[in-house]
């Protein structure tokens, strides 16, 4: 039977991204199950990661020798060969695996994917590009985008606000984001409350519309 609590994930493909992506869900405290079919590969990563294998993960059975079935999570970190990305996605939904995460670098890899039985297909390179091209153009130091118009973003407090405290200034001045959270020099980052004072090298955590969260990270 299936070990449902498993913390356990397989990720296969240990390119640029997926060697990546296994360090920091050991960093985690996941157990990884490693598979790429390059023995340079394997070898290279051996010494980093507890387990990793050579395979071809296109092949079932070689997932199922593996033990890959009793996974509850499986990452296909592949990006460059469209086939065995989707020929390996469709040997793990074969095999039953619950929950398929698997990059794609197209939107039409992204349909292929997903259309095979993928559970979450992930752009990476594209979510990357995006993100880098706002924090290229603005003040922002750091931005994530949820969708539907809503984003946080980093960003340092503008000149304008400083010596205030959040409770004095108003929806208006702060072009209607919300302020989440507050760092003041050499703290860590708390939430915000209305008696925190500003400073010259605050940061901040805002939230708001893509434009509003702009639009404050502009006043910086
Ligand atoms: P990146 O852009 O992250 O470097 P690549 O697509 O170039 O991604 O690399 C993906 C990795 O997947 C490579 O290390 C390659 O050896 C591995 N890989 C490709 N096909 C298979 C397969 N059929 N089975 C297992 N690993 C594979």
């Amino acid at each position: 039977a299936r070990n449902t609590d498993s913390n356990g994930i397989v990720v296969i493909g240990l390119g640029r991204f997926g060697c990546h992506l296994a360090s920091a869900l050991v960093a985690l405290d996941h157990e990884v199950l490693a598979i790429d079919h390059s023995p340079e590969q394997v070898q290279r990563w051996s010494n980093h990661l507890e387990r990793v294998v050579q395979a071809d993960a296109t092949e079932e059975g070689a997932l199922h020798q593996l033990g890959v079935a009793e996974f509850r999570r499986a990452v296909v970190a592949i990006g460059a060969s469209v086939e065995a990305s989707v020929l390996t996605v469709l040997a793990l939904v074969e095999l039953g695996v619950p929950q398929i995460w698997a990059r794609a670098t197209s939107d039409k890899h992204a349909k292929i994917l997903d259309s095979v039985g993928a559970h979450h297909v992930i752009f990476p390179e594209a979510e990357t590009g995006e993100r880098v091209a706002h924090l290229i153009v603005s003040k922002m130091l750091d931005f994530v985008e949820f969708g539907d118009d809503f984003a946080i973003a980093k960003v340092r407090a503008p000149g304008t606000l400083v010596d205030r405290t959040l409770g004095e200034i108003g929806p208006a001045q702060r072009c209607g984001v919300r302020v989440v959270g507050v760092k003041l020099p050499g703290e860590r980052f708390r939430y915000a409350t209305d008696d925190i004072r500003l400073g010259r090298d605050s940061m901040l955590v805002i939230e708001g519309t893509i434009e509003q969260v702009q639009g404050f990270a502009a006043l910086s």
